[in-house]
């Protein structure tokens, strides 16, 4: 949204000479990808100070830029592009937060914040899709989802924008409800529970459902949770909420439910859609996201979209449009084997979501290739284990454990029954892969953002 410096300078009690009038037609905390006319905040990072950067924003076409009291400008910074607020820990980040949270409460529509431990981003996009068949949608790009994410989505809010739809990540207590503070949504969304960064959670994983509470205890008065009645720890949240809680599954008892559910393993999903309360047949729908836990993301945005008054029909054929991004489950051929990219990140739920997906998978061979999985705590070695455990169970031909800790899934799977191999790069996989992979095969590539097991694939010399 565009602004005057005067106004923002009131909001975050900045000084200086610049000219109040001055207008920021967006906002910035990376000077590499400043654009003309940006306000830049000068945040501090773990690694960088962005007051090192104030001259290269400015250089670059950054109006002015948001700093310390006491920050000393080098000679060619011009003084007069300066909106200088006291100095204190993370005050730059601060004033970030305060102006995006003051921009959404003078826009004043509609909020949708999203989180749970996995599917955030898929179920924001799915519940974008829906909405943007209706409405015009801000939504998080990517997967900025954290303190300075959320802010800058919140600065990119225009006046015709009808309805937000913004992810929300956390790794500690307490951040989501930081993260409402700013966001202050209207409906909550929870995709589930699960163990993810526990390391940051000595209670284990109440203190991780706690976390996820936070988001539906940040809601107002008339403020909606859509909430994963599949999981038991979500379903909860609905307590003492009555009206105001609209649970989505596959069981019986939700207001948005899967049923005649045929699972066609990474390639998609058909099923119906049964919606509480309308007299209609079902809605027939044909999803192509890999993988049941997708069928639960497509019905939480089904479950957004009947809320915000869009037909069934149209929920249902518009996420019938949606294919995996990249790195998120999209395809490769190669020598007539499928690839499935699901490197961008792992965990021990969403990994035994897409064994169980690759297990049903129509294929003459069954392959996973699993990286290690990280920030898992002092149970880590466990849950690696668990994950080679049911892959043998699901009766996945092949499995091979890609760096670290993976090796506790190739010992569970070999033990298991399966054949499985132990590689210390993804460059070692890629080259099983170029050897070995053939006509039949189905392919599953899943790993910690860390790894970067897509390096796999680079074997394969695949064409631009
Ligand atoms: P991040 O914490 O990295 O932002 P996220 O919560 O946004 O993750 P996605 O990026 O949507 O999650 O999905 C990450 C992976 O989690 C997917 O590739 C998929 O394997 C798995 N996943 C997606 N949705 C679910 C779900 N509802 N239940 C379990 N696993 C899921
Ligand atoms: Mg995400």
């Amino acid at each position: 949204m565009k602004l005057a410096l005067g106004q923002i300078a009131d909001w975050i009690h900045a000084e200086g000479d610049f000219d109040e009038s001055a207008e920021a037609l967006g906002y910035s905390i990376d000077s590499r990808t400043v654009s003309a006319g940006d306000l830049f905040f000068a945040v501090r990072g773990e690694r960088v100070d962005g007051h090192d950067y104030v001259e290269s924003a400015l250089n670059d076409g950054a109006i002015a830029a948001v700093v310390s009291m006491r920050w000393l400008r080098p000679g060619t910074v011009d003084e007069a592009r300066l909106l200088r607020i006291p100095d204190c820990d993370d005050c730059i980040l601060f004033a970030l937060q305060k102006v995006a949270w003051n921009v959404r409460r003078a826009w004043g529509k509609r909020v949708i914040g999203v989180t749970g431990s996995a599917g955030k981003t898929t179920t924001k996009e799915c519940i974008a899709q829906v909405l943007g068949t209706t409405f015009n949608v801000l939504k998080t790009e990517g997967n900025y989802n954290n303190h300075f994410g959320v802010p800058l989505t919140l600065l990119r809010l225009e006046p015709e924008h009808e309805v937000a739809v913004l992810e929300m990540g956390m790794n500690h207590a307490g951040e989501i409800t930081a993260l409402a503070k700013i966001a202050e949504p209207n409906w909550a969304v929870v995709s589930n529970v699960g163990p993810v960064h526990l390391e940051f959670f000595p209670e284990g994983i109440s203190g991780i459902q706690k976390a996820k509470y936070e988001l539906v205890q940040a809601l107002p008065p008339d403020g909606i949770a859509v909430l994963n009645g599949d999981d038991q720890r979500v379903a909860a949240f609905a307590r003492g909420l009555g009206e105001r809680a609209l649970m989505y599954g596959t069981h019986n008892g939700v207001g948005v439910r899967a049923v005649n559910i045929e699972d066609r393993g990474l390639l998609g999903t058909d099923f119906e859609v049964e919606l509480r309360g309308f007299e209609a047949d079902p809605w027939p729908m044909t999803l192509r996201l890999p993988g049941r836990h997708n069928v639960l993301n497509a019905l939480a945005a089904v479950a957004v979209g009947v809320l915000a008054g869009i037909e069934p029909l149209e929920c249902v054929s518009s996420l019938e449009q949606m294919v995996p991004g990249e790195k998120r489950g999209n395809v490769i051929e190669f020598h007539g084997a499928q690839i499935f990219n699901d490197t961008y990140n792992s965990n021990p739920r969403a990994l035994e979501a897409m064994i169980r997906a690759l297990a049903v998978s129509n294929a003459k061979r069954r392959v996973l290739i699993a990286g290690e999985m990280l920030e898992l705590g002092p149970e880590a070695a466990k849950l690696h284990a668990e994950c080679g455990q049911a892959a043998a169970d699901a009766g996945i031909d092949v499995v091979i454990g890609v760096r670290g800790l993976a090796r506790e899934i190739v010992h569970a799977a070999a033990d298991g029954g399966a054949r499985a191999m132990f590689v210390e790069t993804p460059e070692q996989a890629g080259e099983w892969l170029r050897t070995n992979a053939g006509a039949g095969d189905v392919i599953l590539l899943k790993a910690s953002r860390g790894v970067r097991l897509e390096r796999a694939l680079d074997a394969l010399a695949l064409g631009p």
